[in-house]
């Protein structure tokens, strides 16, 4: 099984996780002519794509999964809420799961777990290939048990770094939108992504990825230095999910 990324960030999101002749991607925030470009670049065509799963309606993760799924016709899988935004067009094939149960996509399993963010129905993702799990978990303002529960043993764990409160608090974002992305509804810090990391078994990590990582409000340095800390890694181990060219793709074995 592999993953990479073709971009994280709030100007636009898009993961690949691939296992044999399955590849779903999750989430597309990208015109369908820069998502062809991005997806070329890591050596793939959109024929190759099983399956779109999305996370929640927001632009950034939304914004080219109808018209590249119309163009392709490839299955969009959602939750009930997020199937409830008008934006998404007429979708070929569109597949709503239930948030709380698994669900398989070929040689993959996908449990989507349910997190605190403002979206109607927000899910992220563990997929596994009945061996191995990757865990990716992005634009959730907080921390709950049932993720906890759900993240445990990953093999991988993309996770996501917004933003540093302080640089955030003292930044040039309007009160109202630093009050979005602090709040419990909003996005996880630099220090939560931390704890997040030290409350799961991480005793089969191969790899971490810093990812959704806020261009204003956050350094990567920051990022990787709080993973490194809680996982006690050498920094050149963790991985940043870049706004243009996400990351490479790194094989679970
Ligand atoms: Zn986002
Ligand atoms: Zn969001």
């Amino acid at each position: 099984m592999r993953f990479c990324s073709i971009g994280s960030g709030s100007k636009g999101n898009g993961t690949l996780i691939q296992q044999g002749e399955t590849c779903i991607l999750i989430d597309d925030g990208f015109t369908v002519k820069d998502f062809e470009f991005r997806l070329a670049q890591k050596g793939l065509t959109p024929l190759q794509l099983s399956a779109i799963l999305v996370t929640h309606e927001h632009g950034d993760h939304i914004k080219g999964v109808g018209p590249l799924a119309r163009k392709y016709r490839i299955p969009v899988y959602i939750s009930h809420g997020t199937a409830q935004h008008e934006g998404l067009g007429k979708i070929p094939s569109l597949k709503i799961f239930d948030s709380h149960k698994a669900f398989s996509i070929g040689e993959l399993t996908i449990m989507p777990v349910v997190v605190p963010h403002d979206a109607r129905e927000p899910t992220q993702y563990v997929v596994s290939n009945g061996e191995h799990k990757v865990g990716v978990l992005t634009d959730l303002g907080s921390l709950t048990p049932h993720i906890i529960e759900q993240y445990q043993s990953c093999h991988a764990l993309l996770v996501e770094t917004n933003h540093d409160v302080q640089m955030l608090r003292n930044g040039p974002y309007p009160a109202r939108l630093k009050k979005r992305v602090e709040g419990h509804l909003g996005h996880l810090n630099n220090e939560q992504a931390a704890q997040f990391l030290k409350s799961v078994d991480t005793s089969n990590l191969q790899f971490v990825v810093a990812t959704h990582i806020s261009g204003q409000n956050n350094r990567v340095d920051y990022a990787v230095n709080s993973i490194r800390r809680s996982l006690d890694c050498e920094a050149d181990w963790v991985i940043v999910a870049d706004q243009d060219t996400g990351f490479d793709w790194c094989e679970v074995a």
